[in-house]
């Protein structure tokens, strides 16, 4: 992706990843003796690393910074847990506090997952946010305290299980980062999540690999191996960070599927959390752990209320924007009345209605006279000027509420007149006729120096409805060879000449 890395940058990243092995297999040899605790130093010290380089980047605009910030923060507590491990350790026992660290690592990588851009970041949810998450990590002491020694020390039946549960939360965070990767809408939220999904992969199998192969394998060797493995993944997340701080190309796929899930998973994922670090909250814990327990529901469902809210303001907003856009979706922007599309839809309902009702509509068909000639000799924006007081006029004649007019195209307008028979249509056209007329708009080639217009009318008998605007276009084509500033109906009847 970045294209200014080149052959050395790699090679560069390469090297470093070399570190870790090289330090732990080399010191000891150098220095002559065993170094049994030099792996989990390293693994400290590269995962302290990894954080702050975290938190520098997002500090920048680099990276998504909400993400980031939680990849530092889970970081951070994975480098407690093994500072903690180091504290205490007798090199085979770790602490169950150990162990709540280590999966609380992936509780604040877990928010970033599920915190979506469809979801607020105001300030209340953060707070709940951030109250949900001390109290799953609440649970997960309480859960797992029952498994500890007297010493504190997890019992070592318990530790397959153990290492099966931070596979599970690996493995659960992998798939949150990837369908987030997925679904990312814009460059720097692919190039996050990817990142971070990469690093989640390479730390799920480093992780998997260190908690399980000594037990597989028996062999000292290959377990020492394996404990290089978390420290190269830290040191691989701090390249995977650098190499891809910079944008490079992106082109939103068409994945609907991955974004509605990436929009939807999060209360589940939640839920599911929830549950599974209540599962070891039993009667042992007395009333501290109903208490936690509770807490956690509680807020779970003040979230969900939240994100309900919120949704359904979301979907109000949307309801206004789509009508505000339907209503401007139906308007001529040159005249401000309703346009074609307005009147297609109009004609339908009016032509059922009279249908049903067994009324008349009668249409009328109206256009500008010699109008080529207004704009030839006096331009566009007089032209338009003027038909803008043509609408207006015409407007101004219709009197009934479902008197409907609209712009046809060009200079051509169209009037329905619902419950109107031919001789109520002509009573309109002549005074469209004469409106237009009498406000004498000046046009030196016009009819008497003005403005007019022609109009035909046609009426809906039962049968032929659907003909209305056909036979009042073919009217008007016989008001304007009958001179012009007058109106026909489309039957045949002598031409009358307004005013
Ligand atoms: P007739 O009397 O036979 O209707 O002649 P006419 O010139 O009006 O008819 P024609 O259909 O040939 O010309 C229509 C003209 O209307 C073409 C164009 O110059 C003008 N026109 C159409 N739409 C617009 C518009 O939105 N703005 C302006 N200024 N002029 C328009
Ligand atoms: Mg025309
Ligand atoms: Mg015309």
């Amino acid at each position: 992706m970045e294209s200014g890395l080149g052959t050395r940058g790699y090679v560069g990243y390469g090297a470093l990843l070399l570190v870790p092995p090289i330090v732990q297999f080399g010191l000891p040899w150098v220095l002559g003796r065993q170094m049994p605790e030099l792996a989990y130093y390293l693994m400290l010290l590269a995962a302290l690393m990894a954080s702050a380089t975290a938190l520098v980047y997002s500090r920048t605009s680099a990276f998504d910074q909400r993400t980031v910030l939680c990849l530092a923060l889970g970081l951070l507590l994975w480098v407690i847990g093994m500072g903690n491990a180091i504290a205490n350790s007798d090199a085979e026992q770790n602490l169950i506090s150990t162990y709540v660290y280590f999966v609380s690592y992936g509780l604040p990588l877990l928010y970033a997952a599920v915190a979506t851009r469809d979801e607020p970041t105001t300030r209340s949810r953060r707070l709940v946010d951030g109250a949900l998450l001390v109290l799953l990590v609440i649970l997960c002491y309480l859960g797992v305290r029952d498994l500890q020694d007297d010493h504190g020390f997890l019992r070592s039946q318990y530790e397959p299980w153990v290492a099966l549960a931070f596979d599970a939360e690996n493995a659960l965070l992998l798939m949150a980062f990837l369908v987030r990767s997925l679904a990312a809408t814009d460059e720097r939220e692919y190039r996050t999540f990817r990142t971070v999904t990469i690093f989640l992969g390479a730390y799920a199998l480093a992780s998997a690999l260190h908690n399980h192969i000594e037990q597989l394998t028996g062999s000292a060797i290959v377990g020492a191996m394996a404990d290089a493995l978390p420290t190269m993944v830290f040191i691989f997340l701090i390249c995977l960070l650098h190499g891809y701080r910079k944008p490079g190309a992106f082109e939103l796929a068409d994945r609907i599927w991955a974004r509605r899930l990436a929009a939807s998973f999060a209360p589940g994922i939640l839920l599911a959390a929830i549950f599974a670090l209540s599962v070891g909250v039993r009667g042992s814990q007395g009333v501290l752990g109903q208490l936690v327990l509770a807490l956690a529901m509680l807020t779970y469902v003040i979230r969900v209320v939240q994100t309900q809210f919120w949704f359904a303001a979301t979907r109000d907003r949307l309801a206004e924007a789509l009508a505000a856009v339907e209503r401007v979706s139906l308007l001529d922007e040159l005249t401000g009345i309703p346009n074609r599309r307005a009147f297609e839809n109009t004609l339908r309902e009016r032509l059922r209605e009279s249908m049903r009702d067994h009324k008349p509509v009668s249409a009328l068909m109206i256009d500008v006279d010699r109008f080529k000639i207004f704009n030839d000799s006096r331009g566009h924006l007089d032209g338009d000027a003027a038909l803008k007081a043509v609408a207006r006029l015409l407007a101004g004649t219709l009197r009934r509420p479902a008197d409907f007019i609209a712009r046809y195209g060009g200079e051509e307008f169209v009037v329905l007149l619902p419950n109107t028979a031919e001789d109520g249509a002509q009573v309109v056209a002549r005074r469209m006729n004469r409106s237009v007329y009498d406000a004498a708009l000046a046009f030196d080639l016009g009819i008497d120096r003005r403005v007019t217009v022609s109009i035909g009318i046609a009426t809906s008998g039962e049968i032929d409805a659907e003909g209305l605007v056909r036979r009042a276009d073919d009217a008007l084509y016989r008001a304007k060879a009958n001179g012009r500033n007058g109106y026909a109906a489309a039957v045949e009847r002598p031409v009358v000449s307004s005013p």
